[in-house]
């Protein structure tokens, strides 16, 4: 074990690198790093991962997956290439990445052997690779999570994860390449970043650079129920009459703007 920026880092071994994914248009997924050094408090994440000390310990503990793309080599020689989601479950762009580099080595691995490459991240480093995703036009999009641009709000939200408006500059640079980008707006919480003003001015940036943006209301996982949760007071007061209303305006504000707006992926959004 290495500490790392406060974090705990940990180095496991995989058998498998690529999964079968279930998520809209991705053929498989890729997740090099178990836990996620971004510690948001409402990760989905932290339900799936089926480790116990990552779980428990959400945001202070990364497990690095040393041989996974040595594993990758291999299967990408059997498997029919299709699109991989990097990042389906933890942000493959988390500080750690900085150091051990797995996702740009999985992704020279994926590009060089006919596969596509679906990102999604919060963080900034992304920008590292974008030599790689100008070697291989039209097989990589990238999208950034915005939940808002408030700094104060997204530090109560995604206490280490770089500030929203570094992610904007971020999609700026990767669209200026010609990448595909799109913005993922999720979770919505009630009382916190349902607000008019954050849709107008995601809508507007989406405008700006020509991107998707997708938009996903919180879903409720039981350890948001825990008094001790400081989400706890917010998911109390989700209701269908409350996304109705929110999801009208966003819909309507992508209408005036003329944007593409697509609700966010079955529930269960994917990691970053
Ligand atoms: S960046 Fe994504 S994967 Fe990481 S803690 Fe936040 S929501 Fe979870």
């Amino acid at each position: 074990m290495v500490t790392f920026r406060g974090l705990r880092v940990y180095v496991t071994s995989v058998k498998t690198a690529l999964s079968r994914s279930g998520l809209p248009d991705l053929d498989y997924s890729l997740n090099p790093y178990i836990g996620c050094g971004h510690g948001c408090i409402y990760c989905y994440a932290r339900q799936y991962t089926g480790n116990k000390m990552v779980s428990e310990n959400w945001g202070k503990i990364v497990f690095v997956k040393s041989n996974i793309v040595a594993i990758l080599m291999r299967e990408v020689r059997k498997l029919k290439p299709g699109t991989v989601g990097v990042g389906t479950i933890t942000d493959s762009y988390q500080p750690v990445e900085a150091v051990y580099k797995l996702t740009r080595k999985s992704l020279e691995v994926l590009l060089s052997h006919g596969f596509k490459v679906s990102i999604q991240t919060k963080n900034p480093l992304v920008v590292r690779d974008t030599d790689l995703f100008a070697r291989n036009p039209g097989k990589v999009d990238v999208g950034f999570t915005i939940t808002t641009l408030d700094n104060k709000l997204s530090s109560f939200l995604e206490p280490s994860s770089p500030p929203p408006r570094a992610r904007v500059e971020a999609l700026r640079k990767i669209t200026a390449l010609g990448v595909k980008t799109w913005i993922f707006y999720g979770p919505i919480i009630p009382g916190l970043n349902d607000d008019e003003d954050t849709v107008s001015n995601l809508v507007e940036i989406a405008s700006e650079l020509g991107a998707t943006l997708y938009y996903d209301p919180l879903h409720v996982k039981p350890f948001m129920n825990r008094n001790d949760h400081p989400l706890n007071n917010y998911v109390k007061t989700k209701t269908m009459n409350w996304w109705t209303k929110v999801s009208r305006t966003i819909l309507n504000y992508c209408m005036k703007n003329h944007i593409e707006c697509k609700p966010g992926f079955t529930g269960d959004s994917r990691g970053g």
